[in-house]
């Protein structure tokens, strides 16, 4: 799926605007978040429809602090992250590269 928020600047690489790393990638390579790779001809977004995890956890997992106490929230993600915390509890797959398949 070609990404969104992107331009080729003159020297040929994917100048990425999505989020404020505005990474400038080679042909071949991916942005520092794993999922945006550029192609030569279009910026690809990897992990565009791809689920990693799916699960309806109790609100008090989360870090909102006495927001509707004892009701359930929907936890979704996919793959890749542009930070790179080192307190991450889910760098199995935030810091993994998307697969091709899309
Ligand atoms: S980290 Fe990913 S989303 Fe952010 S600018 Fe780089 S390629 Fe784009």
């Amino acid at each position: 799926m070609e990404a969104a928020y992107y331009e080729i600047d003159p020297s040929g690489q994917a100048r990425c605007r999505l989020c404020p790393h505005h990474c400038h990638i080679a042909q071949g390579h991916r942005g520092r978040c794993q999922t945006r790779y550029y192609d030569g001809r279009n910026l690809q977004a990897l992990n565009y429809g791809q689920c990693t995890a799916i699960a309806l956890d109790p609100i008090e997992k989360k870090p909102l602090y006495r927001f509707h106490p004892g009701s359930a929230i929907l936890s979704l993600g996919s793959w890749g992250c542009n930070f790179t915390c080192p307190f991450c509890q889910n760098w199995q797959i935030s810091q993994q590269e998307a697969p091709f398949g899309n």
